[in-house]
């Protein structure tokens, strides 16, 4: 065997991730991001699109096939409640956290002399259209628009409908098994080109935005990586080693393939496909892990309630208002629910923070001040958001495991 087929993809995940960001300093340094922008994104874009177009059938493969194999509607429901209380508790932790740097750091952020801010509101959802808007009323349009939690919800009615029917279901399971074994090879064929699609995603993102990472958002910038880093090492770390007995160092170098794709592509729908192979490597389930990682790229945001926590107090704090104890409850309660109707692809963060800032009263325009450096922000709150799931999915399957085994005994 040649050497180069011994590198593992990870591995060749983190060499482009690298390669990437040094040419994208070269392209800074030498005066030329756009042309990073013309001619090495479009190639990321192939990337992402590839991504995209598989991962639909693949959850909705992955999911029917899930709720099938479980064979009982109340085994669904036992996995199904656990994954939305693990996930809505770690959010509400998350905010937790952003919010406590966040005041630790004020000091740090600057009082803003300016008025003549814009921002201008995109359709925010409140948590009633969240609500309404799980439920599809057409069955090819969520698949056409790629409309996840829409996607899970046909995928749970026609499991259910499938383990009702019994016998006459059997034939669409056989097709639905079938095309989900299909659609995860050709995923596997794209995601050979991980390394490739890494570099050409990270490489215009550091050319355009480099330099801002040393401009007067550093502070904020800094504030929010280190509460992700916080949360993800003391939240996942003690979940998975509590309820999973697994090694956190485990955890997160099994985890780190998905998390340098969440980062170079700040999609936590595009990272799904890989993260549904690290998770499974790391002990979740199949089954289970191909129910929780779908619905958690749609719900389970923990980086962007985090982003949304420290920039609710930053925007504060630009405008020369100090949040009560009160507000920052609202906030908590606001980012947790934000963060469900957040999309998980890139940039849908910042357009719930209105939400969140709305919640409080704070001026909607601030978002301005934010927007410049949102990728930045995006990219770390992105491989929060995937981390998160594949920990719950490694929890919830070793949960599953010890009642099974109880039941036995
Ligand atoms: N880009 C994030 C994700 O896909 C969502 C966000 O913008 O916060 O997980």
């Amino acid at each position: 065997m040649s050497k180069k087929k011994k590198l593992s993809l990870a591995a060749q995940i983190f060499i482009g991730l690298f390669l990437g960001i040094i040419a994208g300093f070269i392209f800074l340094a030498a005066g030329k991001a756009e042309w990073a922008v013309a001619y090495v994104k479009p190639f990321g874009t192939i990337f992402l699109n590839l991504i995209k177009f598989i991962v639909v059938p693949i959850v909705l493969c992955s999911i029917i096939g899930g709720v099938i194999s479980m064979k009982d509607i109340r085994k669904v429901g036992s996995i199904g409640w656990k994954t939305v209380v693990y996930y809505l508790f770690t959010t509400a932790f998350a905010v937790i956290i952003g919010l406590i740097f966040a005041n630790l750091f004020k000091g740090t952020f600057q009082v803003l002399q300016t008025s003549d801010l814009e921002y201008e509101v995109a359709q925010t959802t409140n948590f009633m259209d969240t609500l309404v808007n799980i439920f599809p009323s057409n069955i090819i349009q969520p698949l056409a628009n790629a409309s996840m939690l829409q996607v899970i919800v046909i995928a749970l009615f026609f499991g259910f409908g499938i383990i009702l029917a019994g016998e006459k279901g059997e034939p669409l399971a056989k097709v639905i098994v079938s095309l989900s074994d299909v659609s995860m090879i050709i995923m596997e064929l794209i995601l050979k080109l991980s390394p490739i699609g890494v570099f050409c995603l990270i490489t215009p993102v550091v050319a355009e935005n480099g330099a801002k990472i040393l401009g007067s958002l550093a502070m904020v910038l800094l504030t929010a990586y280190i509460s992700y880093v916080v949360h993800a090492v003391v939240v996942y770390s003690a979940s998975v080693k509590t309820m999973a007995g697994l090694s956190p160092v485990k955890f997160f170098k099994g985890m780190a393939p998905a998390m340098a794709m969440a980062f170079s592509s700040a999609s936590s729908v595009g990272t799904l496909p890989l993260n549904l192979e690290c998770a499974e490597k790391l002990g979740a389930k199949r089954d289970i892990a191909s129910f929780v990682l779908p619905l958690g790229a749609t719900i389970n945001m923990d980086g962007t309630a985090i982003y949304q926590g420290v920039c609710a107090v930053f925007i504060a704090t630009c405008f020369g208002i100090d949040l009560t104890l009160t507000e920052m409850m609202t906030i908590v309660l606001t980012a947790t629910l934000a963060s469900i109707g957040t999309a998980g692809v890139p940039g849908s963060g910042m357009i719930m923070l209105a939400m969140v800032l709305q919640s409080v009263g704070l001026p909607v325009e601030g978002i301005a001040l934010v927007a410049g450096v949102d990728r930045i922000f995006d990219m770390g709150r992105t491989v929060v958001n995937i981390t998160g799931d594949s920990a719950c999915a490694v929890v919830v399957s070793s949960l599953e495991d010890r009642k099974q085994e109880k039941k036995k005994k």
